[in-house]
C-alpha cells in the first residue's frame, strides 16, 4: 500500500537531493563557492545529457526539416553589434548607497531589503538608491596577450547568433530551402544582476536553440505550430499538463527584434516562471547581418529565380531550466509499509540510470550472475551494478536517483536464469528472463510514459494564487 503524502516541492528539497546524490554542487565549493554558479555531478551530467539528447532526438530525428550546429562561443565582435546585443542588451541597475547592495531596477517588488527583509528596495528608511543605469549583460574579454584596440570580445549571451551568422554556409550546404532549420546546443553567458533560485537563472548556462527559416507569408502559420510543438515536448516527457502553460507577451514586453512572442511557463516552486521562449523574429537577424557584414543573406529559388529573406521563428530554451524543472515535477514523497521514500518518477528516458541490477545476497553465485546481467545490459542501457548494503536501502537510493527499474537477482535466479524487475514507480515486481531483459528495457523505453503524480493528483499548488 503506497499513499502520497507530499505534494509541495520546495526548491531547498531540491537543492538538498541534487547535492545528497551528486547532481548538483556549487561550484568551487571548497573556496567557499561563487555566487550562482554551479557544477553538475555524475546524475546531473546523465540527466542534463539525456534532457539535450530529447531535444536533439526531437529536432533531428523526428523531422527531416531540420540541420545541426555548433558554433564557437568566442565570435567576431561586430555579430554583437549588428545583433543589438552592444548597445541593448542590458538591464536597469541601481545600487542602494547603504547596504552596498545591487538590484535590477525594473524587478523590486521580487527582491528584498537586506536591512529590512520584510521591505523592497527603497521602502526603508535608510534606503538610498542611486538612479537607474544600463548595465550591459555581455561578458567581456580579450583575445591576444594585450589588451588593445580591437581585441575586446565577448562571451556569446545567446546560442541564435551563431546560427545566423553560418545561415549562408548552411543554405549551401545542406541544400535546403526554407522551410528548414538550423538547431545549435552550447554554453551562453550572461553577468545577470540578480541571478538566483539554483540553477534557475545563473551567469552560464546552456542553451538549446532552433532558428526556423520561413517564406515571410507563412511566418504566422509557423510560430503557432512551434507553440504547440514545444509545449508537447515537455509533456510528452512527463511533465504535468496543468503545471506548463503558454503566456503570450504583451507589447511593452516585447524585444526590439520580435514580432510576436510567447513564453512556454513551468509552475516552479517560486511560481510560473519562463521554461522556454518562442519568437516570431521577422527579418530583423539576417537583414542586420547581411547590413553589418556586406553578404547577401537571402534565399534564390534556382528554378523560378525568386529571392527572399527568410523570416524566422525562433524555439530557444534552457538545458539547465528543463532540467531543473524536469526534477521539480519528478520529485515525491510517500509512505511505503510504514517507510518514507522519496522519489525521483522521472520519465525513463530522461531517467539518469535506466536500471539498477542488484543481487540480494552477497552468496551463492548470485554477485557473480548480477555482474554478468550488468554487464550485458550496460551496453545497452546506462546501468548500475550496486552490492552493498540492504536490498531495501539499495532501492531507497535508486528511487533517489529516479531510476526506473531494478532488477533483483535471487536464490531462484541461479536455478532458473530469471530475475524479478521491480518498477520504481508502482512497485510491482515482475519476473523475466534473462534472455529477454535487453529488449523488455528497449521496450519499455519507447513505451508512452505518463507520470502517477498526475494520476494521483499530486498537484504542486500554485504560490502566486490568490
Ligand atoms: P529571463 O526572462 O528568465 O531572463 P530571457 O527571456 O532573457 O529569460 P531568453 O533570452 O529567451 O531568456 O533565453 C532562452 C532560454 O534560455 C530561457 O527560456 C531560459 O530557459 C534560458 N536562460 C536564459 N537566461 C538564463 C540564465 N541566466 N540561467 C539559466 N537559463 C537561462
Amino acid at each position: 500500500m503506497t499513499e502520497s503524502i507530499t505534494d509541495i516541492v520546495t526548491m531547498d528539497k531540491i537543492v538538498a537531493l541534487c547535492k545528497r546524490r551528486g547532481f548538483i554542487f556549487r561550484s568551487s565549493e571548497i573556496y567557499g563557492g561563487v555566487a550562482s554558479t554551479y557544477d553538475y555531478g555524475h546524475y546531473g551530467v546523465l540527466l542534463k545529457n539525456n534532457v539535450k539528447a530529447e531535444w536533439w532526438r526531437a529536432m533531428l530525428q523526428e523531422r527531416d526539416d531540420v540541420v545541426a550546429l555548433d558554433a564557437a562561443i568566442i565570435m567576431h565582435p561586430r555579430t554583437w553589434e549588428a545583433s543589438g546585443h552592444l548597445a541593448g542588451f542590458t538591464d536597469p541597475l541601481v545600487d542602494c548607497r547603504t547596504c552596498k547592495q545591487r538590484f535590477r531596477a525594473d524587478d523590486l517588488q521580487s527582491a528584498s531589503c537586506p536591512r529590512k527583509p520584510s521591505k523592497h528596495p527603497g521602502e526603508y528608511a535608510e534606503c538610498d538608491l542611486t538612479d537607474a543605469r544600463e548595465f550591459n549583460l555581455m561578458f567581456e574579454t580579450t583575445v591576444g596577450p594585450v589588451r588593445e584596440a580591437g581585441s575586446s570580445v565577448y562571451l556569446r549571451p545567446e546560442t541564435a547568433q551563431g546560427i545566423f551568422v553560418n545561415f549562408k554556409n548552411v543554405l549551401q550546404f545542406s541544400r535546403r530551402r526554407p522551410p528548414f532549420g538550423i538547431a545549435q546546443v552550447g554554453k551562453a553567458f550572461r553577468n545577470e544582476i540578480t541571478p538566483g533560485n539554483f540553477v534557475f537563472r545563473t551567469r552560464e548556462f546552456e542553451q538549446m536553440e532552433l532558428e526556423y527559416f520561413v517564406p515571410p507569408d507563412d511566418a504566422d502559420r509557423w510560430f503557432e505550430h512551434w507553440l504547440g510543438a514545444r509545449r508537447r515536448w515537455y509533456t510528452d516527457l512527463g511533465i504535468r499538463s496543468d503545471h506548463v502553460r503558454l503566456r503570450e507577451h504583451g507589447p511593452d514586453e516585447l524585444s526590439h527584434y520580435s514580432r510576436a512572442t510567447s513564453d512556454i511557463e513551468y509552475l516552479f516552486p517560486i511560481g510560473w516562471s519562463e521554461l522556454e521562449g518562442i519568437a516570431n523574429r521577422g527579418d530583423y537577424d539576417l537583414m542586420r547581418h547581411a547590413e553589418f557584414s556586406g553578404e547577401k543573406l537571402e534565399y534564390v529559388d534556382s528554378s523560378t529565380g525568386e529571392r527572399y529573406v527568410p523570416h524566422v521563428i525562433e524555439p530557444s530554451a534552457g538545458a539547465d531550466r528543463s532540467a531543473l524543472a524536469f526534477l521539480v515535477d519528478a520529485y515525491d514523497e510517500e509512505e511505503v509499509e510504514g517507510e518514507r521514500r522519496t522519489v525521483l518518477r522521472l520519465h525513463p528516458r530522461l531517467a539518469p540510470v535506466k536500471v539498477a541490477v542488484l543481487p540480494l545476497v552477497r552468496r551463492d553465485g548470485q554477485p557473480e550472475l548480477a555482474r554478468e546481467v550488468y554487464e550485458r545490459l550496460r551496453t545497452v542501457v546506462q546501468a548500475e551494478y550496486d552490492e552493498g548494503g540492504s536490498i531495501g536501502r539499495r532501492y531507497r537510493r535508486q528511487d533517489e536517483i529516479g531510476t526506473p527499474w531494478a532488477l533483483t537477482i535471487d536464490g531462484q535466479s541461479v536455478d532458473d536464469r530469471t530475475v524479478t524487475v521491480r518498477d520504481r514507480d508502482s512497485l510491482a515486481q515482475e519476473r523475466v528472463a534473462i534472455d529477454a531483459l535487453a529488449e523488455e528495457l528497449r521496450r519499455r523505453l519507447e513505451a508512452p510514459w505518463r507520470t502517477p503524480k498526475a494520476q494521483a493528483g499530486t498537484s504542486q499548488a500554485d504560490p502566486t494564487a490568490a
